[in-house]
């Protein structure tokens, strides 16, 4: 089982979670619940994850959200890379989708 998306909003992971079901892909959410029980505590470790239940259609999903992603918002065309793992996200990505690190966000340049 691996971690496909990590975000502090669950309501993103859970959207997120339908489009992938919608796909065939089997998912689970794990700490569902944390972000409105640890008010203040930024850890990314803490976020809802959407996980796929079998490895073997990982790349599928993230390929699958990337797509999804990309057309959601317009700002998401300008791609952020993450400052941890180099993984690149949409531009309106707070968090690093990959590893959950926070992203820089684009107030100067
Ligand atoms: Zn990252």
């Amino acid at each position: 089982m691996k971690p496909v998306f990590r975000e502090r909003d669950y309501t993103r992971v859970a959207l997120l979670q339908s489009v992938l079901e919608a796909k065939g892909i089997q998912t689970f959410v794990r700490n569902q619940y944390s972000s409105t029980q640890i008010i203040g505590f930024p850890n990314p470790a803490f976020f809802p994850a959407l996980c796929v239940v079998n490895d073997e259609d990982y790349e599928e999903a993230r390929q699958i959200l990337k797509d999804y992603l990309n057309e959601d918002g317009e700002k998401a065309s300008l791609e952020l890379p993450c400052p941890a793992c180099g993984e690149r996200n949409p531009g309106n990505f707070e968090i690093c989708w990959n590893c959950g690190a926070a992203l820089a966000q684009d107030s100067e340049q």
